[in-house]
């Protein structure tokens, strides 16, 4: 399993303006120190521990949140991420505010989408999606700079499709709307079983750990 091939691979098969976060989680530094050296630049990390000891060993990159943010994490994550990729509630959002306001920093954010309206997970629900960001726009230490969803989790990319055009739909609708602070540019959707599917269906940020570093083994 060679790192850098596998991603060397990936990069040139998706199209340029697909933007690759590498999935960090499970991955030792050095492993990660290889899919950088190859030319990766953007890590996504899921919980803000383990991200702030890669960052420490690694320095330099764009560090994106991709994992659930707890509340009593928020001012930590502020910190250390470029990006939290992964905002779906008000409570959350004020949050962010409120500690980025006191470090003097505007946060970059997407906001997580629920698209299979299931029950236990994270995302706004659709429909609540408009008033989210209806809301969080008219904050001052934040910018909505883009949606993303998981979709239901299943073996079977195909399954993923009606989730990923619902969440375009949703992505198209809200850009039209021209809401002052929201700067609609990134629509994170697909990991490696299906971000083929995913750009067919529009994504311009896919998320990978597998196909770049292998199966985990957690
Ligand atoms: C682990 C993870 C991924 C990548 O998953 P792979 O199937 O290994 O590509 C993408 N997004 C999030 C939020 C993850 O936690």
């Amino acid at each position: 399993m060679n790192i850098v091939d596998n991603y060397n691979r990936l990069r040139s098969s998706i199209p340029k303006y697909v933007k690759i976060v590498v999935a960090a989680k499970t991955r030792t530094i050095d492993e990660i120190r290889e899919v950088i050296f190859a030319g990766a630049s953007i890590i996504g990390e899921n919980y803000v521990q383990e991200a702030r000891k890669v960052q420490q060993e690694l320095g330099n990159g764009t560090w994106h949140l991709i994992g659930h943010l707890q509340r009593n994490k928020v001012k930590d994550a502020v910190k250390i991420f470029d990006m939290i990729g992964t905002v779906d509630s008000i409570a959350l959002v004020k949050e962010i505010d409120t500690r980025c306001a006191s470090i003097g920093k505007i946060m970059p954010v997407l906001i997580e989408i629920n698209s299979g309206s299931e029950p236990q997970k994270s995302g706004v629900l659709p429909e609540n999606t408009l008033p989210l960001i209806r809301e969080t726009a008219l904050l001052q230490n934040i910018k909505i700079m883009g949606l993303m969803t998981m979709g239901p989790l299943s073996g079977n990319p195909e399954s993923a499709r009606p989730y990923f055009i619902e969440t375009r739909k949703i992505f198209n609708e809200i850009k039209a709307l021209n809401i002052p602070n929201v700067e609609l540019q990134y629509l994170s959707m697909g990991m490696t079983n299906s971000y083929k599917v995913a750009i067919e269906e529009g994504s311009n940020m896919i998320r990978l750990g597998t196909a770049i570093f292998g199966e985990r083994k957690s």
